[in-house]
């Protein structure tokens, strides 16, 4: 094995028996470690041997020693580790300044670049390299590791290996379309079969009987020699040097040869670059300087190199990333002065002491922040985040009480035109024995409704008012604006948000999601809000239990359903509608209702609600069922968020694979919003696929919105994840905030000490630099959102 392998495997044993994992001696391990230890290793790194005896030596007696001292020798031999990793796998500044070439700029076009030229330069524009620095920013897909060559015959199957062998033979076929060239390639002792398809320049390259190296991934095949598809593949001419090459993606027209040597040719850009983050936080977190990093990705000297060059970039993207948040925000601050409201507290302590139930000490917290940038100085830019069901509606009540004790209007602004009535009739209910006038907006008010409004909202008549989309249209006015709360925000566009937030000036805003972002999101997507988060849902409630059912089993599920009723509590039925215009779903939804209301359960009044009916219809529909006038509601998704009846207790959904991780879950809080114990089932279709089955389990396994998020984001991405590009999420080069999140929070974490100690960057100029190159357009949308 090579040294990197020998060190790891050390590592792993030190490390077992620190932890006691492991309780036998250490040292036979260690003398066998050794003895597979690649003989070249040693001629290729001079003082090598020296320090390995070293090393070995401290921990020959180590069986023999008492806990403590094993203990201690065990973690003095990690550091050892530590640092011939630092000392032989790294590269040093020497050998970075000898693989550095002369300087160049990185706004150089392309085609100034060396080993490049006019035509070349289109090749190279094709993979979007305009200058030199986009070239070095162009990182490697994969590694070809030459340091060890295999015998084909003791290729292992799925894993990438490095070949050489003498080509035998070698055809070219087309069919229907594609090329495929295939070549059998020997070492003497075994075959390897080598494909590519739709590979044409390939064949050039190929020569009978010439000497090849070949880097790629073989797999077993049923007969005959191992298989590789689209591997490297190269004449060797003399000896082949001992090193790690990268592979680019590419382009026809041009060979990984070339673009191996136009990077390296380059690669001198790299003495320009001034390091972004400080070198006391590099030296701490263990990352390597910026420009050992840029050139260790491209020419690494171990595949720990790799790693933590990697690791460095993307911690660099990160830190940059959270500086210019941070940067930002504090210019805001500096720049507006706000509304400061005085708020005494007398009217929303009133609203307090009506309720039948206590705040939980979330909901508290949650308000006193909002009370608290309400009152200061600066506008208020806050995300409230708390799981379906704990009770955002009503700290946002509270703070639009705040909000009309200062003297100024509110508008809430929902998704649905459903759960802007809902929340409109909750909030006149529950506000105007305070004295505040409340107004509803929707678009699908009549005319003369929605000017009346208006003209109530300009006049400054109306103190509170909810709505939707229609809030945000041209010749909606206000007297005095001075809070917007934009609820079940995912639903909408940084845009929407903005273009609300502009019709007061620096109001206050405050936005609510039912869909908890998991902490990464939340640190990049809105790293611009501050965040409240209501963690705890109210008291007496029970986690909904969530069941796969098969359809077969039906029956089982209407007798329980009639139970329920019995005792006064309701279901929801919940068929798909992708598009509200397609017919099928919709008849589906209708068929399914009548059957409900005249087969099952006949005589408790089964109501259809769905987006095509009028908001009159609509409303009527969820009134009766609110007074159980009807105890079932056959609805497509128009209930999937917001709505609130805590009566309901059951929820049933059908072809729930065709809906998302974040709806399920808002589908799931429908019920459960009570301390009524409550069930959601998910009827299950034979013809559903494996993965699907597999996702639902999953989703039924977890009961809070955090856990689904993380879950979500695990198996669709991040961008996927509630289709982020739309908010504005920065597309990172290297980082990715699933798989380095902890370097995001270390990243987050110095940002803050940073600013903290620079908060005008003064003393870090190249940062600050960088910070409004990359981020200008993006550091624009935080200044309005
Ligand atoms: P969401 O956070 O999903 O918007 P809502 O604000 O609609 O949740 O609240 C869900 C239900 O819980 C409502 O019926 C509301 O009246 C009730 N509720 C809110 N706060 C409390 C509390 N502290 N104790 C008990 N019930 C509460
Ligand atoms: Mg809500």
């Amino acid at each position: 094995m090579l040294l990197e392998q020998f060190l790891e495997e050390c590592e792993r044993l030190l490390e077992a028996h620190l932890s006691g994992k492991r309780e036998d001696n250490v040292l036979p391990e260690l003398k066998r470690f050794l003895s597979l230890l690649d003989r070249s290793e040693l001629s290729h790194f001079s003082s090598l041997g020296e320090y390995l005896s070293k090393f070995i030596s401290y921990l020959s007696r180590i069986d023999e020693f008492p806990h403590d001292r094993k203990v201690k020798r065990l973690k003095n031999g990690l550091e050892m580790i530590a640092k011939l990793r630092n000392f032989f796998l790294l590269h040093n500044s020497e050998e970075i300044e000898s693989l550095l070439g002369r300087p160049v700029s990185p706004s150089t076009p392309i085609k100034y670049a060396y080993s490049v030229g006019e035509a070349r330069s289109k090749i190279l524009k094709r993979m979007d390299i305009e200058t030199i620095g986009d070239l070095i920013q162009y990182f490697p897909r994969d590694y070809e590791d030459r340091r060890i060559i295999m015998p084909i015959s003791s290729i292992v199957p799925d894993r990438k290996v490095s070949v050489k062998g003498r080509l035998l033979n070698f055809s070219a076929k087309k069919a229907s379309g594609y090329t495929i060239i295939s070549a059998v390639v020997s070492d003497g002792f075994g075959q390897l079969l080598l494909k590519w398809f739709n590979q044409d320049y390939i064949i050039q390259k190929l020569r009978r009987d010439r000497e090849y190296l070949i880097h790629g991934l073989a797999k077993e095949t049923p007969f005959g020699p191992m298989e590789m598809n689209s591997p490297e593949i190269e004449e060797i001419q003399g000896e082949v040097p001992r090193e790690i090459l990268p592979v680019y993606s590419l382009t026809s027209g041009i060979s990984m040869k070339m673009m191996r040597k136009i990077v390296k040719r380059n690669l001198g850009l790299v003495r320009s670059l001034d390091d972004l983050v400080p070198s006391s936080i590099t030296t701490e977190r263990g990352l390597l300087p910026r420009k050992h990093a840029f050139t260790a990705i491209h020419f690494p000297k171990s595949l720990y190199e790799i790693r933590k060059a990697r690791e460095s970039l993307a911690y660099e993207e990160f830190f940059l990333f959270e500086t210019t948040i941070l940067f930002r925000k504090r210019q805001i601050r500096k720049e507006y002065q706000g509304l400061q409201k005085e708020i005494s507290g007398v009217l929303s302590k009133r609203l307090i002491e009506s309720l039948p139930f206590e705040l939980t000490k979330d909901q508290v917290t949650a308000f006193e922040e909002i009370r608290d940038d309400m009152r200061a100085a600066s506008p208020m830019n806050r995300l409230l985040q708390g799981d379906v069901g704990s009770g955002k509606t009503l700290v946002a009540e509270l703070a639009m009480v705040d909000n009309y004790e200062a003297g100024y209007q509110s508008a809430l602004m929902v998704p649905t035109s459903v759960l802007a009535m809902q929340h409109y009739e909750k909030i006149k209910r529950e506000l105007s024995p305070i004295g505040i006038e409340t107004g509803l907006l929707t678009g699908s008010l009549k005319k003369n409704e929605q000017d009346f409004v208006r003209m109530r909202l300009k006049k400054g008549e109306i103190d509170v008012v909810v709505g939707t989309h229609a809030l945000i249209q041209d010749g909606v006015e206000f007297k005095n604006l001075g809070l917007v709360v934009v609820d079940e925000q995912h639903r909408f566009g940084v845009k929407q948000r903005e273009t609300l937030t502009t019709k007061g000036k620096l109001l206050d805003s405050l936005v609510m999601t039912a869909t908890p972002i998991p902490r990464t999101l939340a640190l990049t997507v809105y790293g611009d809000l501050d965040i409240s988060t209501i963690l705890t849902l109210p008291k007496g409630r029970s986690p909904v239990r969530t069941i796969i059912l098969a359809r077969k089993r039906l029956k089982d599920l209407y007798s329980y359903i009639s139970d329920e009723l019995k005792m006064g509590h309701q279901a929801f039925f919940i068929y798909p509608l992708i598009e509200e215009s397609e017919q099928v779903d919709l008849k589906n939804a209708t068929d399914e209702a009548t059957k409900l209301r005249e087969e099952v359960f006949p005589g408790v009044g089964v109501e259809l609600l769905h987006g095509r009916l009028n908001d009159n219809e609509k409303q009527e529909i969820m009134q009766r069922f609110r007074s159980r006038q009807s105890m079932i509601l056959v609805s497509t998704t128009v209930v999937e968020v917001g709505i609130d009846i805590p009566t309901a207790t059951v929820m049933v959904i059908e072809h729930p694979e065709r809906f998302g991780m974040a709806q399920l879950h808002q589908l799931r809080g429908r019920v459960g919003r009570s301390n009524l114990k409550s069930i959601c089932v998910m009827v299950m279709n034979k013809a559903i696929s494996d993965d699907a089955l597999s996702r639902l389990r999953e989703f039924a396994s977890t009961s809070s919105g955090f856990d689904v998020a993380e879950l979500d984001l695990r198996l669709r991405g991040p961008g996927e994840f509630l289709g982020l590009r739309q908010h504005g999420m920065p597309q990172f080069l290297i980082g990715d905030i699933v798989n380095d999140r902890d370097l995001l929070f270390k990243a987050r974490e110095d940002a803050k000490q940073l600013m903290e100690e620079d908060p005008e960057l003064l003393e870090h100029g190249a940062l600050r630099i960088e910070m409004e190159r990359v981020y200008s357009e993006r550091a624009r949308l935080i200044e309005v959102g």
